[in-house]
């Protein structure tokens, strides 16, 4: 992976291009590198080129990484894939943010390992979207059920879009996220990937979430 710093130096470009359209400040939008489906030697280059934030979707395989990066002083890992209540105990100990908390019975499994975590809600804005994410209307009282949990700090809300090849088609989808957001008064938004991440930050992403335009393809799981 020789090319990764460059690849890092473009998407950082990138952010910096889109937030300067927005008038935004760059140093507000955090860069979550994902690993999925890429071995621990490749987090290893990632934090040598100076990312220290990854997503990760598979409990599972995360797990088995784990202790290959162990030793990585301030490395932050971030769950981006769906979560099962009953590997909510495991996933708490792997990560130190979740964000795709779609249920309060999730929130509250993840209350009861008594480890301190970073929740986003993860919100399904249209049919087409993945299975998993809690409609607005869920979001009341989920956003509710997370509060009552001193474990969990709620930062904000994530999506991801159903897929498109054309990023403007994205766009609507983040705009409905930054409007719930602020209709509940939460001040982090996590979308944007490697194709959209421009519109997302134009809509006020504070995390996107890159995983092809750094590491190259991923091979299917
Ligand atoms: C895989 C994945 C990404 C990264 O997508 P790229 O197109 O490779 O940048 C971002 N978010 C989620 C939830 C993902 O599953």
């Amino acid at each position: 992976m020789d090319n990764l710093r460059e690849r890092l130096a473009a998407v950082r470009e990138r952010i910096a291009r889109a937030a300067e359209r927005a008038g935004r400040d760059p140093a507000g939008i955090l860069l979550l590198a994902v690993t999925k489906l890429f071995p621990a030697t490749v987090i290893h280059e990632a934090y040598a080129a100076g990312l220290r934030d990854f997503g990760e979707n598979y409990v599972q395989e995360f797990e088995r990484k784990a202790p290959e990066v162990a030793s990585l002083a301030g490395a932050r890992f971030h769950l981006i894939g769906h979560l099962q209540s009953n590997k909510s105990q495991k996933a708490a100990e792997l990560f130190q943010g979740i964000q795709t908390v779609d249920s309060p019975r999730l929130a509250r499994r993840l209350e009861a390992t008594g480890r301190a975590l970073e929740v986003m809600l993860e919100v399904k804005l249209s049919p087409e979207q993945a299975k998993s994410g809690a409609a607005p209307a869920e979001l009341p009282e989920l956003i509710a059920a997370v509060r009552e949990c001193p474990h969990l700090r709620l930062l904000g809300l994530m999506t991801m879009p159903p897929w498109s090849d054309d990023p403007e088609a994205s766009r609507g989808y983040f705009r409905q996220l930054r409007e719930l957001a602020e209709r509940h008064a939460l001040a982090h938004l996590s979308m944007g990937m490697s194709h959209d991440l421009e519109a997302a930050i134009e809509e006020g992403a504070t995390c996107v979430r890159v995983g092809t335009a750094l590491f190259g393809r991923r091979k299917k799981q």
